[in-house]
């Protein structure tokens, strides 16, 4: 029997399992280190551990009266390409109407492409493989807000213990709280105090 909502350490032994959650030493482009590295993607190129997370995800939204009382007549949102099997398999899950994604342009802002119009998009849950900060799904609830359109929910596979707790639309939901004990310098690392070789990472 597969409980619809795995719990946190089931989460965590598929993300083991397929290479999205790794042990080390972790150099991230911020400068800080941890112990921890998730590629998110390497667990959504299986179509059934993909499956079990963004359905996990969605039962998430679906006890919320007041997310639940206005599908299908939602839109599903990735705030960049990594988040977008996340909300196809999320938009599934609840048979939601749209889904769109933004992505980040040259100059740095993240953006919807032309095809989406002002007044067409219905309210939105945002959703993202894993939130580290919380700044991809705030920046993507402002840019909903601009189109008109409100944010009723959002949420990730994973989220750092350290990141944003409330955007619009309330708590953020994840199936993982997860603290990735990042450290801005040599002198707190365990990594660094035991020498072991590091890993530069890009997010
Ligand atoms: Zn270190």
């Amino acid at each position: 029997m597969v409980s619809l909502i795995p719990s946190p350490d089931a989460v965590m032994q598929i993300l083991k399992r397929t290479g999205a959650f790794r042990e080390g030493h972790f150099a991230y482009p911020n400068g800080k280190h941890s112990p921890y590295y998730f590629q998110m993607p390497l667990a959504f190129r299986y179509y059934d551990t993909a499956r079990v997370l963004a359905v996990a995800l969605s039962r998430k939204f679906r006890i919320e009266r007041d997310i639940s009382s206005q599908l299908p007549k939602v839109s599903v949102i990735s705030p960049s390409s990594g988040g977008i099997p996340v909300a196809f398999g999320v938009r599934e899950a609840l048979s939601a109407e749209q889904i769109y994604w933004a992505e980040r342009e040259a100059n740095g802002k993240r953006m919807f492409r032309q095809y989406v119009n002002q007044g067409e998009v219905n309210p939105c849950i945002i959703v993202d493989d894993i939130c580290r900060s919380g700044s991809a799904l705030t920046e993507t609830a402002e840019l909903v807000k601009e189109l008109g359109a409100k944010v009723i929910g959002c949420g990730a596979i994973v989220r750092f213990s350290s990141a944003v707790t409330e955007l619009e639309g309330g708590g953020i939901k994840s199936l993982v709280d997860f603290d990735a004990q990042m450290h801005d310098g040599a002198d707190n690392c365990v990594g660094c105090r035991n020498e072991i070789p590091i890993e530069r990472v890009r997010f």
